[in-house]
């Protein structure tokens, strides 16, 4: 039999064991297999790689120019491109989604946020208030050492969301990826150090959300936190940084409603509908989990999105013709299978799915499960509000146009929405109304990195993406000069 690979830390240039000599299995939730074994970090590990991103801050890194940090930032994503089908195949195999879809999504965005933040920071110019005999203007630090925790949905996307501002404003990072899904993360390490970037620059430490990630929270020389993970735990590290007066930004669950008009292009709304449900088996921050439908065209509408539902495929991720793979693990399909109990408590109808499939060996022993839709349901229930986080949506109808307002605004939640009707001046309007950071209209998940990216209520605090992206990692300074 072959040795598991050994996912070690990655601190101060090079691989390093955990302290603790612990190592956690890392699991392929597609089989149940344990196909790495992960370094199980702690406080220790922390400290040391805090102290190597403190003293890479006082290094070389800081002569850095912008340019020279952009063709850094080139240089990562090329190292990712040349490498993309192992990528591709490790997110697989921790997250359990298709390889068809980290080849054509999560990889490619990945690329993408290199090339994005190194042209943006090209591009970055910083004001001025020049006034008779005087001139106030802009200048640009680095935060200095920042923390990035990420979850197991989108791993490399979002890590590297979070890595390419960070270094692009001259800051050296310590991340902390879910345990879950450390697998890209340490691809990216080997990259980003090929590269060319100094030691110290990019540190990794894997470990638990509760060992690691609390202790990086807690770092007193981790000045900047970026967190995209569950409400819960973005609360509980804003109650640890706050008091410490770090700069966070928080980017938070959701329980996004497809808003359908009966004016909207039918075909387009259901399959529309059907792909914000389900894309990455429901495991998306911005996915449409509550599907709301005027009343006129509702019961065409869930006559045609459950025919929809059906027809995809759940199974093996490395078959090309697969839609949807395994959830994260048996313990998230437990929650996500709770869930559909709930709904049927609740008095709702389970149209299709929710199931187990029978699937051949090795996948008999996947997390799988079969993308579930419901009506029925009162639209202020627990299963119509709270995030799931799996592939199961609810669908309601409604009768105007300040109920759908109403009924997307009644969550706790406030992500996105996506609006489908062919009338611009409703498409505005309720646009305008919706409480939620991120709209799309006829569209869904249709990104453009420049724009502000973030949530109100509770999902999150704060915006991340261009401009957005460069504020957060970086301290604006004023100087004003007397002429
Ligand atoms: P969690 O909140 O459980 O975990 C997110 C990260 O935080 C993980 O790396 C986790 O480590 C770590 N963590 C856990 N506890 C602590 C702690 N006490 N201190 C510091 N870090 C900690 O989220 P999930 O991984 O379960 O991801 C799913 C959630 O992420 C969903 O709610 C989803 O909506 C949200 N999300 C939001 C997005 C957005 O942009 N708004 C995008 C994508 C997802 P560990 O895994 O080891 O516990």
């Amino acid at each position: 039999m072959n040795s598991p690979k050994m996912l070690s830390h990655f601190i101060d240039g090079e691989p390093q064991a955990p302290a603790s000599g612990r190592w956690l299995d890392d699991v392929n939730p597609a089989t149940g297999e344990v196909h790495a074994l992960i370094a199980r970090g702690d406080a220790e590990d922390v400290d040391r790689a805090a102290a190597a991103a403190k003293a890479a801050l006082r290094g070389p890194w800081s002569q850095w120019t912008a340019e020279r940090r952009a063709e850094l930032l080139e240089q990562i994503a090329a190292g990712i491109e040349a490498r993309i089908d192992e990528f591709a195949e490790a997110e697989s195999q921790d997250q359990g989604k298709p390889v068809s879809l980290a080849r054509r999504m999560d990889i490619p965005r990945a690329i993408q946020n290199f090339r994005f933040f190194a042209s943006a920071l090209r591009a970055e110019s910083l004001g001025a208030h020049p006034t008779l005999g005087v001139l106030n203007y802009t200048a640009r630090r680095p935060l200095g050492v920042v923390g990035l925790i990420t979850p197991w949905n989108l791993p490399l996307y979002l890590l590297t969301w979070k890595t390419a501002p960070a270094l692009a404003m001259g800051n050296t990072v310590v991340a902390k990826p879910s345990e879950l899904t450390p697998w890209t993360a340490s691809l990216l390490a080997e990259v980003i150090q090929a590269a060319g970037a100094p030691r110290g620059v990019f540190n990794l430490v894997h470990g638990l959300g509760a060992e690691v990630g609390q202790a990086l929270v807690e770092h007193p020389d981790v000045v900047g936190l970026s967190f995209t993970g569950g409400t819960v735990t973005g609360r509980r590290l804003a109650a640890t940084a706050a008091p410490m007066l770090k700069k966070l930004s928080l980017e938070l669950g959701g329980k996004n409603a497809t808003l359908v008009f009966a004016d909207a292009d039918f075909d387009q709304a259901v399959e529309g509908a059907c792909r914000a449900a389900f894309l990455n088996q429901g495991e998306i921050c911005l996915c449409g989990s509550r599907i709301l439908v005027e009343r006129p065209i509702y019961d065409r509408f869930v006559a045609a999105l459950t025919e929809k539902v059906k027809a995809l495929r759940v199974g093996d991720p490395a078959d090309p013709t697969t839609d949807l793979g395994a959830l994260i693990s048996q313990e998230h399909r437990a929650k996500v299978e709770g869930y559909l109990r709930l709904a049927v408590e609740e008095g709702g109808t389970i149209l299709c799915g929710g199931e187990r499939p029978n699937l051949p060996a090795p996948h008999d022993a996947g997390a799988f499960l079969t993308p579930a839709l419901v009506s029925g349901l009162a639209p202020t229930c627990r299963t119509a509000t709270e995030e799931i986080f799996g592939p199961v949506a609810t669908i309601h109808p409604f009768d105007t146009e300040d109920e759908a307002i109403t009924l997307n605004n009644l969550t706790r939640y406030g992500l996105s929405a996506s609006i489908w009707t062919e009338g611009l001046r409703r498409a505005h309007r309720v646009a305008e109304a919706l409480d939620v950071g991120l709209v799309w209209v006829n569209t869904w998940m249709l990104r453009d990195l420049r724009v502000p990216f973030g949530g109100v209520k509770d999902s999150g605090v704060g915006r991340e993406g261009g401009a957005h992206s460069f504020e957060f990692f970086s301290e604006a300074k004023n100087i004003c000069v007397k002429l």
